[in-house]
């Protein structure tokens, strides 16, 4: 994370005022992937990757939003929100705004500055970052209180609806919610969660494969729909299965056939890892980080040949973990057909893991990886209290 004082110094004299700062992390998903839309589990945790937001009131009713990333500055006037995105930057903390009007709330005419060291783009969630961010940041300007879970519900109907991302509740949860050391197992139907440690020395390397496929968004959509093609074959059976996370692999046996072959697959995945998602807490919170490991793996195994979700790069990826020293377990993490794996690795052979799996998936695929070597973090949090206020 950024040092604060750098995005206090550059919010002081752009804006001559001293603002109060607020920190919302990055995540990685450790498992539990196509599970949120079936009501499922996903464990992901929060990393010491960050945006900073700096506040501080105006008295000239303009939004003003800048962002040291894009060195960019919008001004916008609190009276009169726009009721969408305009496909640029400032639709992330603009949204987290609009959506706070929407609650009944007066937004005031002020500054915001960003500063966030989550890479853009790079499948680590820099977008609930910034919203969260945001969210926390106003409410404070403002004088409300949101319950955290509240708060990422508002951060994630701004990513849908303002700024038009159809993404689910995890991102923007585990940014409002993550604990140091901790990953959070988070149920997607009622959104009650549970908190499993990592130990202090295992580390989350996260390898980016610089590969995403174009095949992603279509086959995300097809995935869906197999999906709930599969539970609404075992819904005819059994009417209470509303969604795969009240389905079981004995229901798959009794009534697959009903099924296409691939929708049949496909749900084999969702159920078996909502299964391996509730496990691989447990495991955690055993201590059992040998049980962990085998469960990321045959995450993997899932996600690539049941859900069929990977590529070949990100196979090799992980497969080349395997070879690497201090690994604990590995799988693709995301969306699929591309994107990042996540190892955790033994937090001393980190730094050789690292370079070792660089080395050799460069060697492999001819790609230069990038790889980041992360810690479980805490969630969103204040960071220096204003001095005017
Ligand atoms: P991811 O969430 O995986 O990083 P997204 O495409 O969902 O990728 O979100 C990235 C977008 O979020 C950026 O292109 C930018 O518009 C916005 N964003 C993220 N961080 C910042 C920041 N510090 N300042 C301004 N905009 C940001
Ligand atoms: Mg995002």
């Amino acid at each position: 994370m950024y040092d604060p004082e750098v995005l206090r110094s550059l919010h002081v004299s752009r804006y001559k005022s001293e603002p109060e700062i607020f920190a919302a992390p990055g995540r990685v998903n450790l498992i539990g992937e196509h599970t949120d839309y079936a009501e499922g589990f996903v464990m992901p945790a929060a990393i010491d990757f960050a945006t900073l937001a700096g506040i501080s009131p105006r008295d000239d009713g303009k939004i003003v939003i800048y962002s040291e990333n894009f060195k960019e500055e919008r001004v916008f006037d609190a009276r009169s929100l726009p009721k969408s995105g305009s496909k640029d930057w400032s639709d992330y903390p603009l949204g987290a705004m609009v959506m706070l009007a929407g609650e009944g709330h007066r937004i005031p005419g002020l500054s915001l500055s960003l500063l966030g060291d989550v890479p853009l783009g790079s499948g680590l969630s820099s977008s609930a970052a910034v919203e969260v961010a945001t969210a926390l940041a106003v409410t404070s300007l403002v004088g409300v209180d949101y319950a955290r879970p509240k708060l990422a519900r508002l951060c994630q109907r701004a990513e849908n609806e303002f700024v038009g991302a159809n993404c689910g509740i995890m991102d923007q949860f585990i940014s409002a919610n993550g604990a140091e050391d901790h990953a959070l197992l988070l149920d997607c139907r009622d959104l009650s969660f549970r908190l499993a440690p990592i130990p202090a020395n295992v580390a989350l390397v996260i390898a980016n494969t610089m590969v995403k496929h174009s095949v992603a968004g279509g086959e995300y959509t097809t995935r869906r729909a197999e999906v709930e093609e599969a539970a609404a074959v075992i819904a005819r059976h059994r009417p209470e299965v509303r969604f795969l996370r009240d389905a079981t692999v004995e229901d798959l046996h009794k009534w697959g056939a009903e099924m296409s072959p691939n929708a049949l697959k496909r749900a084999r995945h969702v159920i078996t890892e909502n299964t391996r998602t509730v496990a691989a807490a447990d495991a955690l919170i055993d201590h059992d980080l040998k049980e962990l490991g085998r469960l990321m793996a045959e995450a993997h195994v899932s996600y690539s040949q049941d859900f069929e979700a990977s590529c070949v790069e990100a196979d090799t990826m992980v497969m080349l973990a395997h070879s690497q020293p201090g690994l604990i377990g590995a799988r693709l993490t995301g969306g699929g057909f591309g994107g990042c794996t996540i190892n955790l690795v033994e937090q001393g052979k980190a730094n050789e893991f690292r370079d070792g799996l660089a080395a050799s998936y460069a060697s492999e695929t001819g790609i230069v990886p990038q790889i980041h070597v992360c810690h479980a973090s805490s969630g969103a949090h204040r960071v220096i209290a204003s001095l005017s206020h």
